[in-house]
């Protein structure tokens, strides 16, 4: 992927973004409208289609009103009216919560999206700005030199670059090459998560987002069409490492034996082909999210896991306040860099905090913390208090302060 003399080389605006997804399209897009010419190259061979379903509001909200992409967001639909929290018969345990209260209480600030959906809208608005997104395509090595950052591509290509950026996500090849091996900052939760799109045929979810608790073990059902949903397991488990792609629905399904409504008989109908998404719940907590010229951002460098529900927010936060930090300061990353990690670094680290706390509340510990959470669920969830209970919850943009 040699870019040949006029654009390699020690050209002072190039930019190398490692990593297509949220938060790298998001920093390819800002970068090229303050004058920098960024390539962004994806490891996947092209864009994704499918994806776990998103809440998206407050700070990723912010991020895309600034970067006038609210109206394709608005463009996405998906038939969720409501919100249920079902028992073991698929009964409501309390009334279901219309989904149109939680956008009120939002000023209508709020949308699901599946994380293609987003990547699709970014990738296109990338595109029609003229940033080169490069499938395929991965780092193989990297060296920083007093003129720039040197870098070598899986393909055997090697360019040089001003700035390089690791945006891609928690298993950051950027972050393993030039801070160190995962292990170093990885904190697991306790907790693993599965996803995957079925026929929903014979599930009756109708145009509820249908959430199903047992002590240690839940599932999230999504509608995405009249025929489809997206089905998200998260339950407790101890670090078993990496699995193998081909024992992965085995395992979840063994940790779902027994499980009341539907969720030990989707898994048991699910094709072992389908099972687009596992992972374990695992934050990155790292000292530094820069060195020389090289910056982290997105889940590279502050994972905050599915359980904060705002991961994306904060991956669009990141690319934002790296471009804003940059013109800032004329371009100069020595100074940039500091001013980015400085003003996101403690807002990152108090959503990681927010998000282990919350887990114990997102998979319930017992049959006894399930009564009672249903008890305030109902009354949070009601027109008095769902205002106050999003502000706690990250209705309110990181960045409403930020200029
Ligand atoms: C099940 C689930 C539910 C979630 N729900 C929500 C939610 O409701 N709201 C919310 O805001 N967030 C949610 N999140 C979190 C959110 O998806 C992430 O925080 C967000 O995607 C982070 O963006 P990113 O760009 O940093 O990383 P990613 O989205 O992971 O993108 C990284 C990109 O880098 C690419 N890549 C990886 N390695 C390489 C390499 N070596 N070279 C080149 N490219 C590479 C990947 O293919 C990927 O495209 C959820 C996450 C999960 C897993």
């Amino acid at each position: 992927m040699n870019r040949g003399s006029d654009v390699g080389g020690t050209g002072d605006r190039t930019v190398l973004i490692s990593g297509g997804g949220i938060a790298g399209l998001t920093l390819g897009i800002l970068l090229k409208e303050n004058g920098w010419d960024p390539i962004v190259i994806e490891r996947d061979p092209a864009m994704r289609t499918e994806g776990y379903m998103m809440d998206f509001f407050g700070t990723g909200w912010d991020v895309a009103e600034r970067m006038g992409l609210v109206r394709d967001i608005r463009e996405v639909h998906y038939p969720i009216d409501n919100l249920e929290y079902v028992d073991h018969n698929g009964n409501p345990h309390f009334p279901a919560v219309p989904i149109e209260r939680v956008r009120r209480a939002l000023d209508g600030k709020y949308a699901y999206l599946s994380r293609s959906d987003l990547e699709r809208i970014l990738f296109d608005r990338a595109s029609a700005a003229g940033v080169p997104v490069r499938f395929g395509i991965t780092i193989r090595s990297v060296q920083e030199t007093d003129s720039g950052v040197q870098v070598t591509f899986s393909d055997g290509m090697s360019d040089t670059f001003h700035l390089l950026f690791g945006a891609d996500g928690v298993h950051s090849r950027v972050r393993a090459l030039l801070f160190g091996q995962e292990s170093q900052f990885d904190r697991f939760l306790g907790y693993y998560v599965a996803g995957f799109h079925i026929p929903s045929h014979g599930y009756d979810i109708g145009r509820s987002l249908k959430i199903y608790e047992e002590p240690g073990r839940v599932l999230w059902c999504y509608p995405l069409d009249e025929r489809c949903m997206d089905a998200m397991y998260i339950f407790r488990h101890d670090d078993i490492g990496r699995l193998p792609h081909e024992k992965r629905l085995a395992f979840v399904r063994e940790q779902f034996t027994g499980a009341g409504w539907i969720a030990e008989r989707v898994l048991q109908e699910v094709p072992s082909s389908e099972l687009i998404y596992f992972d374990s719940m695992t934050q990155i907590v790292m000292s530094a999210w820069h060195k020389g010229r090289i910056a982290l951002l997105g889940d590279a460098c502050g994972c905050l896991t599915p359980l904060a529900g705002q991961g994306s927010h904060m991956a669009m936060a990141g690319a934002y306040v790296i471009s804003r930090e940059l013109e800032r300061y004329g371009g100069d990353h020595r100074r940039a860099f500091p001013a980015y990690e400085g003003f996101l670094k403690p807002l990152v680290a108090k959503k990681q905090d927010d998000a282990r706390r919350l887990a114990r509340q997102i998979v319930p510990s017992s049959g006894l913390q399930m009564t009672t959470r249903y008890l305030l669920l109902r009354m949070i969830y009601s027109n008095l208090f769902i205002g106050r209970f999003l502000g706690v919850f990250g209705a309110k943009s990181v960045l409403s302060d930020y200029t």
